[in-house]
C-alpha cells in the first residue's frame, strides 16, 4: 500500500537557520521553530509519515566535519523524540551546488525507486521555505506548502480542508483535493482530539 507522507526541510523549516553562515554546527545554535512540535505531531495524527530531506553544503569536508553536523542534528532528533515524533527517513545531500550532484533538491537523487514506489503522491506534501522545495514537490508531482523562513510552523487547525485545498497545486488538479480535504477532516476529529488531550496535560 502507498504511503502519504509529509516531505519536510530542516533548515529555516523545522529549526532556525542562522542568517549569516546558513549552518547549524553546535548545540548552541540549535531552536526548534515556533509550531513545529505540535504541526508534526498533527501530521502523525493525520496519518502522514515524516520524511527529512536536507541539502547540507559542504557536509564532511573542512568547511562543514560531520561531526559538527551531527551534534546538533541528534539533540534534535531527541526532542522530536521525546515529544512522540519520528522520522520514517532522513535524506541528506552533502555537496556543494558547483559539483552538480544528482541528489541537491530540487534533484530528486535521493529518493530511490523502491521508495518512490511508496509515495502517494495525490496524498503527500512538502513543507519548505525556498524555491528549491517548490521545484522538489513539482519535480515529485506533489503539493506543496510554502513555510516562511525563521517563522511559525503553518498553522494545522479545524479548517485543515480548506488549508489543503487553498494549497498552490504542485502537479495535481485542483479537484483531486476535495476528497483529500474531506478525508484529512475525518481523520482528524478521532486522533488530533487523542493528541491535543495529551499535550494540554503537561
Ligand atoms: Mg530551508
Ligand atoms: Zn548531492
Amino acid at each position: 500500500m502507498k504511503k502519504k507522507y509529509a516531505f519536510l526541510d530542516r533548515d529555516g523549516t523545522l529549526i532556525h537557520e542562522p542568517t549569516d553562515t546558513f549552518q547549524i554546527d553546535s548545540l548552541d545554535k540549535l531552536k526548534i521553530l515556533d509550531g513545529v512540535i505540535v504541526g508534526l505531531q498533527k501530521l502523525i495524527a493525520l496519518g502522514f509519515k515524516l520524511v527529512m530531506i536536507s541539502n547540507q553544503d559542504g557536509l564532511g569536508t573542512a568547511s562543514f566535519p560531520q561531526k559538527d553536523f551531527e551534534v546538533p542534528q541528534e539533540r534534535m532528533l531527541e526532542i522530536f523524540r521525546e515529544n512522540g515524533i519520528r522520522f520514517d527517513k532522513i535524506f541528506i545531500c552533502p555537496h556543494f551546488p558547483k559539483e552538480n550532484c544528482a541528489c541537491r533538491k530540487p534533484k530528486l537523487g535521493l529518493l530511490d525507486e523502491k521508495f518512490r514506489a511508496s509515495i502517494d503522491l495525490e496524498r503527500s506534501l512538502m513543507y519548505g521555505d525556498r524555491e528549491t522545495d517548490r521545484l522538489f514537490a513539482l519535480n515529485l508531482g506533489i503539493k506543496f506548502v510554502q513555510v516562511p523562513t525563521n517563522g511559525h510552523f503553518p498553522k494545522i487547525g479545524t479548517d485543515y480542508a480548506t488549508y489543503v485545498r487553498n494549497l498552490p497545486a504542485g502537479g495535481l488538479g485542483g479537484e483531486d483535493c476535495t476528497d483529500f480535504g474531506r478525508d484529512l477532516r475525518r481523520a482528524s476529529l478521532k486522533s488530533l482530539k487523542k493528541i491535543l488531550a495529551a499535550s494540554e496535560k503537561k
